[in-house]
This record gives structure tokens, C-alpha cells and sequence, in this order.
């Protein structure tokens, strides 16, 4: 019999049965391996009061026990990153390495926010009238809550709740329906790690529990990670209901090479940014710009790296792509492949026949590449998120610019020349949130924030870094006097600096 994953309410699993439960498959086998219970509004509400009863206490506790349990917890994720990671390519299908540099990425974060003692500091100024003090404080939210997708199942998370809770928040978590074991995992550690019952909670489920965090009237804010019609959903839906909301949606990523660069390293960077995680990452390479000549001189070297990828299951050590999240997912995006060729795209590697010894029923699909894409095909348009490669020829630097901007979306994007010059015109020019000069994937350290522009985001904070630490609080300015000799009675003017 398949386990059954249940919910995370105030500190312990949440027992009773739930009415709905959806399937979660290891992709690499195609076989059902537990069932995830789907939260109705009635067991949302339960994990949202069971937060708004912590964020009561947890709000006054002292920077010092908040960041102490935030260390316990760097220490406990680190010592479980193996079996982490084992969740991971399990449910996911990620190869083992790229489990456990998500687990590094999402680290980092865990570790900013054990420096919150820092980040959340105030402001003072003295005198600014006479005798006359003003300051400001930054104070938490009150119950938050974190909607993630399916690719980065425990890294999405952790780029949320450390710094929420580090800020004197409390967090529900609604984590992806389809890999929901690592928040379970984690939402343990944090009680090892010491976090009191009902800081963190973990609701599993659909729209309908998406649905209840978004209107309940107790969930201050929302944070979101997932794909831009749902996220764009989400902040209407989250503002209109009067909350703070920042969501992250989807990408189309070029790769811009000139005729001057490293073509070995470009060829190398296109492969691994195209074809990590099977495509399945939001800053993926899924357009690679050839200007002028780098195009031809590129296909070469790209199919020979191709013809040597190793796909297969992601426990296997020398798997390097795994397979993709679900049979649907699978043929949606091979549908893409067969679109392309029909739109007229030369494709130069089909990884639609490829077939796995032994895993012949996991969601498994080889490397596609594609040549001679144009703006107008439906394969450029998309966020095909799989292991598909577009490339699309333009004559000058310029039109490759012009083409990256005039694209919706603008999640990440990377430029590789040798030249400086244009380079530096690149950063000033282009219209994307997160810009790489020969870095292919261009993900900011947790030290800045993570977030594109245009239809890859909606809200004003980017997500981690700073603009968490002021997403999740409000400031607030106090002015205050005390008491002096020099009082002088009732004043009916609006106060004036003197
Ligand atoms: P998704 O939008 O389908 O799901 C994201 C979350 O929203 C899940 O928790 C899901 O249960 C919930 N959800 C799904 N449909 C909903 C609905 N109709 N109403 C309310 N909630 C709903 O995304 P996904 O398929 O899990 O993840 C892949 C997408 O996420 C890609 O588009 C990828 O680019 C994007 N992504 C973006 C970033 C980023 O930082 N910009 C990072 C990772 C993934």
C-alpha cells in the first residue's frame, strides 16, 4: 500500500483523513509511490489559525532565540542533505547532483537569514526638532504565506520561510501537489531545530486550498512561485482581497553568443543551461541567439555534446538529465516538438525516440534541439519548460537585443563575448531581471534578490535578499519627546520643526 502524506499544522502532522488525495509519481518509473492529501478551506483555516496563534508570541521572541533556531536548522539541513536530495530525485526526478545544489542554493538563503539580527535594523535620527527624536522600526507581518512550484521543491521554499520566520512571521506553505515530501522533511527539522509549534505549517493540495490562503482574512501576505497566468492570478486575486503580494511567473530565456566569444565555453554553457533539470527551471536556456556567424560554427559543437548526454534515472550516479515531472508534462512538451517541425524549424536533435533500459514507463525525454526558429513560431512563443533548445539566427548584436526585449517575458538572461564594451552596453540595454555576462544561469546570490521583470513578475519586491527582508515587515516611524523644561503649553498648529 502507497503512504499518504497529510498536512504540518502546529508542529506536529495533521491527522485526520482528508477527502482528497492526488497521486505522486516517481518519474523515473511511472508508478504511483504515495498519495498527497488535498487541504479543503476547513483544514486550511486550521493551519492559518494555528499560525495566528504563534505569531502572537513569536513576534516578541528575541532576535537572538529566533536566529539560534535558524542555525540549528542550517546544521540539521546540511547534516540531511542526502536524504533530502533522495526525496528530491524521487518525486522530481532531478538528478542527485542537481538535488543537492538546490539544497546549497536554498542553504545560502537559511544562511542570510541568521543575519537578520543585522538586515532588520532601524533607523534613528536625533534633534529632528528640538528635543525632539525620530526612528524607525521594522516589524513582522503577521501570518504569511508561500505558494511554490514543482522544480525547486525545497530550495523555492526555503527562498520564503527562513527570512519570514527570521522577521518574527509565521508561515503557511502550500508547496507543489506533485513533490510534496521535502517540506515535510524540512517542517520537521524546524521542530528538531527547536521552532515553536505553529510557526511553520504545511498545507498540501490545489486551487481550492490556493483559494483560502488567498481571501483568508488572517494571511497578511502572500509569496508565489509557479507559472505567469497563475501568478498573475494570484496578485489580483491576493491585492484585491487587500494583501501584500509579490509572484514570480514563468521565463523564456535567450542566450545571446557574438561572433568573438569562447564558442567552446558557450557551446558547453547552452548545453548545461539547456538541458539541466531536463529544462525544467525557470532560468533555463530555452533560446540560443547565434548573431551572425556563432550560429553556424555553434551547431557543431552542440550536437557533438548532445550525442553525449546521459539520461536516465536521476539515482543512477551516472545519470546527468532525468526525466520530466508527469506523462502529461511529458507529451505536452514532445507536442511542441512536432509543432516546431511543423511551423517549419529544422530540428537538428529529436530526443523524442529516445528510450530508457529498464524505466521504459518513466516520463523520460532525450534532448531536442532546433535550428532556424523564428519569433513567430509557436515553440519560440511558449515556455515550453523541457529539454527542447531553440535557436534563432540575427544578423546584428542590435537585433538581438531587439529581440530579447521585445519578448514578455524577462526572467534571465546571458550574453557571451569577449568584447567588454559590449557587455556593458548589454547590462544597460536590456530589459530582464536577472542578466548573465558568460554565466549562462544567472541566479543571484541570497545576498541580492531573485526576481525578473515584465510578465515573470508581479508586485514590487523581488524575492530573498533585502527586498524579502522588506516584504515581510512594515516599517513603522515613531517621534517621540520626553518631557522637558521647556514646554510650552497647547499648540493648534500642524507640527513644525523647530
Ligand atoms: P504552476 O503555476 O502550475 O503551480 C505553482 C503553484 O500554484 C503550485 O503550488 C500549484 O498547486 C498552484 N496552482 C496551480 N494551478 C493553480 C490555480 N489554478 N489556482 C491556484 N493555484 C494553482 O507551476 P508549476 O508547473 O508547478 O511550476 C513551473 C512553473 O513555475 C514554470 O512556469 C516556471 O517558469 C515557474 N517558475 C518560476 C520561477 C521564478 O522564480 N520566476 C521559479 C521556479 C518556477
Amino acid at each position: 500500500m502507497v503512504k499518504t502524506i497529510t498536512h504540518w499544522i502546529e508542529g506536529t502532522e495533521y491527522g485526520k483523513t482528508a477527502e482528497q488525495h492526488g497521486d505522486v509519481f516517481n518519474p523515473a518509473t511511472g508508478e504511483v509511490q504515495a498519495r498527497v492529501a488535498f487541504a479543503t478551506p476547513a483544514v486550511v483555516d486550521e493551519a492559518v489559525d494555528s499560525a495566528w496563534r504563534a505569531a502572537q508570541t513569536w513576534r516578541s521572541v528575541s532576535i537572538a532565540k529566533r536566529t539560534k533556531i535558524l542555525f540549528a536548522f542550517r546544521q540539521l539541513v546540511e547534516k540531511h542533505q542526502h536524504e533530502i536530495a533522495r526525496l528530491l530525485t524521487l518525486e522530481h526526478g532531478k538528478v542527485t547532483a542537481d538535488a543537492l545544489g538546490e539544497i546549497h542554493r536554498g542553504l545560502e538563503v537559511i544562511e542570510f537569514a541568521c543575519g537578520i539580527a543585522d538586515l532588520a535594523k532601524g533607523e534613528y535620527s536625533e534633534n529632528v526638532s528640538t528635543d525632539v527624536d525620530t526612528y524607525s522600526i521594522r516589524q513582522p507581518l503577521g501570518v504569511v504565506a508561500g505558494i511554490t512550484p514543482f522544480n525547486f521543491p525545497a530550495m523555492v521554499p526555503m527562498w520564503m520561510y527562513p527570512i519570514a520566520i527570521a522577521c518574527g512571521n509565521t508561515f503557511v506553505l502550500k508547496p507543489s501537489e506533485r513533490d510534496p515530501s521535502a517540506s515535510m522533511f524540512c517542517a520537521q527539522l524546524l521542530a528538531e531545530a527547536g521552532l515553536p509549534p505553529g510557526v511553520f505549517n504545511v498545507v498540501h493540495g490545489d486551487k481550492v486550498a490556493v483559494d483560502r490562503l488567498l481571501e483568508h482574512p488572517r494571511v497578511s501576505a502572500i509569496s508565489f512561485v509557479g507559472s505567469t497566468p497563475i501568478a498573475r492570478y494570484i496578485y489580483e486575486t491576493g491585492t484585491r482581497h487587500g494583501k501584500r503580494v509579490q509572484a514570480l511567473g514563468g521565463a523564456k530565456n535567450h542566450m545571446i553568443v557574438l561572433p568573438d566569444a569562447d564558442l567552446e565555453l558557450a557551446a558547453d554553457a547552452a548545453i548545461s543551461a539547456g538541458y539541466g533539470s531536463a529544462g525544467e527551471r525557470c532560468m533555463a536556456i530555452s533560446v540560443l541567439v547565434g548573431v551572425g556567424s556563432a550560429a553556424d560554427r555553434l551547431l557543431p559543437l552542440l550536437r557533438e555534446r548532445i550525442a553525449k548526454l546521459r539520461v536516465g534515472d536521476g539515482l543512477e550516479p551516472a545519470s546527468e538529465m532525468g526525466p520530466l515531472i508527469t506523462r502529461a508534462h511529458r507529451d505536452k512538451v514532445a507536442g511542441y516538438v512536432a509543432r516546431g517541425v511543423e511551423e517549419g524549424a529544422a530540428l537538428v536533435a529529436d530526443g523524442r525516440t529516445l528510450t530508457v533500459a529498464g524505466r521504459e514507463h518513466g516520463f523520460f525525454l532525450g534532448p531536442c534541439l532546433f535550428d532556424h526558429v523564428t519569433p513567430e513560431m509557436t515553440i519560440y512563443q511558449d515556455e515550453i519548460f523541457g529539454p527542447v533548445l531553440s535557436v534563432v539566427r540575427v544578423a546584428t548584436y542590435d537585433d538581438a537585443i531587439r529581440l530579447v526585449n521585445a519578448n514578455p517575458y524577462a526572467n534571465g538572461v546571458a550574453l557571451f563575448t569577449n568584447d567588454g564594451g559590449a557587455a556593458r552596453k548589454f547590462q544597460h540595454e536590456v530589459e530582464v531581471g536577472m542578466v548573465g555576462i558568460n554565466v549562462p544561469i544567472p541566479v543571484p546570490m541570497a545576498y541580492y534578490s531573485f526576481g525578473g521583470w515584465k510578465a515573470s513578475l508581479f508586485g514590487a519586491h523581488h524575492i530573498y535578499g533585502r527586498d524579502g527582508v522588506h516584504f515581510y515587515t512594515r516599517t513603522k516611524a515613531v517621534t517621540s519627546r520626553w518631557p522637558d523644561p521647556r514646554h510650552r503649553g497647547v499648540d493648534l498648529g500642524f507640527p513644525r520643526n523647530k
